[in-house]
């Protein structure tokens, strides 16, 4: 017998591994302590993840492959990686144990430690997910000196010839970004695909019965995660229907009403391999070449740099730097997080409104993610790895390959430039241009000293006084250095005054 290992983020129902029924390969699967605990994870997380898991073993049983499956409160499992691979080649008497290779650093480095001191032989297999190998992006930037992502993106489109036209990108430009930053003024916005939920609700007792310790709530909201192909397909398909013609236009504003706007949620389905990359983009280019002009250019390019450019460059990234990524922190941050992020009981409404999404629902789209709770965290010079922890367990789509580069990288620039050019900080001002946040806000958006003033805007003023010494030779920060030294240096002492009273005790904010 063979043992194949399936991991929860490994449900790719197109590997090649299921192409034919085999009697003398049985697949295994386990839900494990070892990875409900290694960060607290919010409980719908868990939930999707279980419910994800369990779906895809029952459609391998239903297609004639056979699967040992271990529940979170099965007697049989041990919980522990090694355990229960122990367990199965001794139970099944396995001749070789089968893996496909995990995307997170952590999982490879046990699997591959459990491989050397296995009685058998084993091996291991790509998830065939991807567009890119682990090692694809290293091997392009070897010999450039900064790691630019709009290189990468150029390159993919040409290789996967993605919106090409004779070798020339469609429309003309490569990048439609410059039309991809609107605010949200109003309108109609189609309600958010929700997707069957009958299994997560089964789920949910069983995970809080087995006393797994999560964050966020289950119970009063709408259950935004497609656990099988079939219903991912069809969120996929609702996105480019109904929300693709809008995508790119608002994919950078909020608003307080709606927090889901034009935004496909379809990150968890892609991160557990239910769907691939490759036919998600096609899906929604096919929209767009049907579309006769409702699904702009702009739109449509916006999306797939996201899938073809953004994901698979952050993946390629973790890789090229792993593991010394991980324990990054160039900016010589040391603070903690505030208590509100597991709570949202601040009176800062962008930030209430923004927790408060996260906790209710394990999801927010991205620019609530960067420029409200992760612009915050840095402007308060909070530790990455208390800021890693926090996107890790909050949100269902955070696998570490995908969430550490956005989190410790693009947001929280703690790699001193390695992904980003720049540190994603901004005052109240940026909030307010791009969403309705301060509008219905205890602070105001102007002010930056006094009792009733943006706690962003001293904050910032504060984090460029600050981290001189660190963004000094940073080009791109040339400009807000001329502002700051434009504040008189009374203004400024009072602003760094209000700015410590705010990072020596936020959770009064
Ligand atoms: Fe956030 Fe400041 Fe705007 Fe309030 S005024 S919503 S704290 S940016």
């Amino acid at each position: 017998m063979e043992a194949r290992l399936i991991l929860g983020d490994q449900l790719n129902e197109n590997h090649s591994w299921f192409t034919e029924l085999d009697n003398r390969v049985l697949y295994v699967m386990f839900e494990m302590r070892q990875e409900t605990e290694y960060v607290k994870h919010h409980i719908q997380k868990v939930v999707a993840f279980f419910a994800a898991m369990r779906t895809f073993a029952r459609k391998l049983e239903q297609d004639g492959h056979q699967v040992l499956y271990y529940t979170i409160d099965d007697p049989n499992n041990c919980h522990d990686l090694k355990k229960n691979i122990e367990n199965v080649v001794q139970l099944l008497d396995a001749s070789t144990f089968a893996y496909q290779l995990p995307d997170e650093y952590r999982l490879d480095q046990q699997l591959n430690e459990i491989c050397k001191n296995l009685s058998i032989p084993s091996k291991a297999y790509d998830t065939e997910h991807f567009l890119t190998t682990r090692t694809e992006l290293a091997e392009f930037y070897k010999s450039k000196k900064a790691l630019v992502m709009e290189f990468f993106y150029r390159y993919m489109r040409k290789k996967h010839q993605y919106l090409m036209v004779d070798g020339q990108p469609e429309g003309g430009s490569w990048n439609y970004d410059k039309f991809n930053r609107n605010t949200w003024k109003g309108g109609r916005i189609p309600p958010p695909y929700t997707p069957d939920a009958t299994l997560a609700k089964e789920i949910y007792p069983q995970v809080t019965a087995a006393g797994i310790e999560t964050i966020g709530t289950f119970d009063d909201n709408p259950f935004l995660f497609a656990v099988s192909r079939d219903e991912s397909l069809k969120q996929l398909d609702y996105f480019c229907e109904h929300l693709l013609q809008d995508f790119g236009t608002y994919q950078d504003a909020m608003h307080q009403d709606e927090t889901n706007l034009f935004h496909a949620r379809i990150s968890f389905s892609l991160n557990v391999k239910l769907i691939d990359p490759a036919e998600v983009i096609e899906a929604a280019i096919a929209a767009y070449r049907k579309s006769e002009g409702s699904i702009s250019l702009s739109q449509i390019e916006g999306f797939v740099r996201q899938i073809l450019g953004w994901r698979e460059y952050i993946r390629g990234l973790y890789w090229k730097e792993m593991p010394a990524y991980k324990q990054k922190n160039e900016l010589n941050n040391f603070g903690k997080l505030p208590h509100f992020y597991w709570t949202g009981n601040t009176k800062m409404n962008c930030l209430k409104t923004s927790i408060k999404n996260s906790l209710d629902n394990a999801y927010a789209h991205h620019i609530q993610r960067l420029m409200i709770t992760g612009n915050f965290a840095l402007l308060l010079q909070t530790h990455p790895d208390e800021v890693d922890d926090w996107y890790l367990g909050i949100y269902a789509d955070a696998v570490e390959w995908v969430q550490l580069p956005n989190t410790r990288g693009m947001s929280q620039y703690a790699d001193g430039g390695i992904l980003a050019t720049k540190p994603y900080v901004s005052s109240g001002s940026y909030v307010n241009k791009m969403s309705n946040y301060c509008a219905n806000c205890s602070y105001d958006k102007k002010k930056r000293t006094g009792d009733d003033a943006c706690p962003f805007n001293s904050l910032y003023w504060n984090f460029l006084d600050d981290k001189r010494e660190e963004l000094r030779s940073n080009n791109r920060m040339g400009m807000m250095y001329n502002l700051l030294g434009k504040i008189n240096p009374e203004e400024l002492a009072k602003i760094k005054e209000r700015a410590y009273q705010i990072m020596e005790n936020p959770d009064a904010f």
